[in-house]
């Protein structure tokens, strides 16, 4: 289901929050933490808040309404939406999952996901 700019962002100010929580809870269990430590630990925080924001920013675009379904790349009819599906893309900073409408060739049989 589509959701509106502001039920994207109370999903991801809830995202941001449960991450800072945590933060906050893992500086406490570790008083006497070197840097080192405390930088590895922040580089697994931000790859947690990329995966949110990534998923999103790339997933939300691929959302919006298509005014008009793509032709059959084989024998150019016209394909037919194929409701949404959930896919696994590599981002730099890992493997996110995306839902993404697809379409298909009656014709041919073949699907399409846009491009991501
Ligand atoms: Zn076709």
């Amino acid at each position: 289901m589509r959701r509106t700019r502001n039920q994207l962002k109370a999903a991801l100010m809830r995202q941001f929050e449960a991450k800072v929580d945590d933060v906050l809870d893992w500086t406490e269990a570790h008083p006497n933490v070197k840097l080192a430590d405390v930088q590895t630990y922040l580089l697994e925080v931000g790859t947690d808040l990329h995966t949110a924001l990534s998923t999103e920013m790339i997933e939300r675009p691929l959302r919006q309404p298509v005014l008009e379904a793509p032709d059959c790349e084989w024998c150019g009819q016209k394909k037919e939406y194929n409701g949404e599906a959930r896919k696994r893309v590599m981002t730099r900073c890992g493997e996110i999952e995306l839902e993404q409408g697809g379409y298909w060739c009656a014709r041919c049989g073949c699907g399409t996901f846009p491009p991501g």
